[in-house]
């Protein structure tokens, strides 16, 4: 595909905008009409009900007082996404972009979706704000996701499975910037995390903000001061970047991402995109990708479904290089342990993406003092996860 090279919308030397020259017009539109609206009152406090009434924000910062006397160092407490509706911090972006769309005249939107979640989420958004909705799923992914596809049908959405490539996350993401350009007149991309051409990775980027815009408030009322630490596990980095958002000028608050190492760094199936990713142009961003010598994109492996996409949002790729934040690699082991430790200590079940940086908060908090605080993200809730969790543990659920 013929690709521009546009130099707006860069974190250092990562972003910008790669993208067929057939969509360029639609990108500038976009970024014409967000410029507006996140500007505009009536779209922001339109947006601000719904996060209240329909998503239930704010989401609860909890104090996980037997966590913190078990490991025995820095206070730990949750951002509780998990308890959004739907489940996750997905909601916020899906309501801000399909509510925008609406508001631009758009009648369809288009989403890719890897295990189904940001699929289900745009859905939803799609059916409370009365848009068409189709999803674009690799075929492998609506076999292994079924029910995921079900709930998308539920909620009045068609889902397309794609079948070139590998028939995953990436293939879907190529398939819906296909479908973007064929029909740019009435479809907007409503896209699941912070990546592709600017200015998506900004708009994501700025309507997960708020999470770390409530959770600021939020510590400062409970504690009287900023947290030492603020983690987050990151796939593509939307609900890390929206954690660490309005703490990335707090120079003395510790910025922590969780990626997923699968099986381990080391073997050749993990996701870990800033351990083993290097530099390339993808899904219309330059950031850092796992490719293999050819640079050709290489299939990547989890336990969890919402950690392996082979790329990350290029903000992360930046704050990395900068070192402005941190991160780690955490095994699917460490994963499930942390996901059957919360739950026996806090009783929360949460998505086994989640259990990535809480496999991380079991490491960081007793090499912490006790009058040091971590503010880590529950990304979402897990019921989604507790049949593969039994499968990992050898027990027949007789399903
Ligand atoms: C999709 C998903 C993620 C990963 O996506 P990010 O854009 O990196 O946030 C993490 N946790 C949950 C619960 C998810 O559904």
């Amino acid at each position: 595909m013929e690709q521009t090279e546009n130099k707006v919308g860069r974190f250092g030397e990562f972003g910008g905008q790669y993208i067929p020259e057939t969509l360029m017009n639609e990108i500038k539109q976009l970024e014409k009409n967000y410029e507006f609206y996140k500007n505009d009152k009536e779209f922001n406090d339109e947006l601000d009900t719904l996060l209240r009434e329909y998503a239930s924000r704010p989401s609860l910062l909890y104090y996980a007082e037997k966590m913190t006397k078990d490991l025995g160092g820095a206070k730990i407490y949750f951002k509780r996404e998990d308890l959004n509706h739907t489940g996750s911090h997905k909601i916020n972006n899906v309501l801000g972009q399909v509510l925008m769309a609406k508001k631009c005249g758009k009648t369809r939107v288009i989403a890719e979706t890897g295990a189904g979640q940001h699929g289900v989420a745009t859905a939803t958004a799609a059916a409370l704000l009365g848009l068409e909705c189709e999803i674009y799923m690799g075929r492998v992914d609506t076999e292994r996701q079924a029910l995921n596809v079900y709930r998308m049908k539920l909620l009045g959405a068609s889902v397309h499975p794609v079948d070139s490539g590998t028939a995953t996350l990436k293939d879907a993401v190529n398939e819906a910037f296909k479908e973007w350009t064929r029909r740019i007149d009435d479809t907007m991309y409503i896209i699941g995390s912070t990546m592709g051409p600017h200015p998506f990775p900004t708009i994501v980027r700025d309507f997960q903000s708020v999470i770390s815009k409530e959770a600021r408030q939020q510590i400062l009322e409970k504690e009287g001061r900023l947290p030492d630490v603020v983690m987050a596990c990151v796939g593509g980095g939307s609900n890390a970047m929206g954690t660490f958002y309005n703490f990335i000028n707090d120079k003395e608050v510790r910025l922590i991402g969780c990626e997923a190492a699968g099986k381990g760094i080391d073997t050749d199936l993990y996701a870990a995109t800033i351990a083993k990713g290097e530099i390339g142009v993808f899904h219309g961003m330059k950031s850092l990708f796992c490719q293999d010598e050819e640079g050709q994109i290489s299939p990547v492996y989890s336990i969890s479904a919402g950690l392996d996409y082979p790329g990350i949002g290029p903000e992360h790729a930046y704050l990395n290089a900068t070192k402005r934040a941190e991160y780690v690699s955490i095994t699917d082991d460490e994963a499930v342990d942390a996901f059957e430790y919360i739950a026996r200590q806090e009783g929360i079940i949460c998505a086994i993406e989640s259990a990535h940086a809480v496999a991380e908060v079991i490491k960081l908090a007793p090499t912490m003092s006790k009058d040091q605080i971590i503010v880590c993200c529950l990304s979402g809730r897990g019921d989604k996860d507790v049949a593969a969790i039994a499968r990992y543990r050898g027990v027949d659920l007789h399903e």
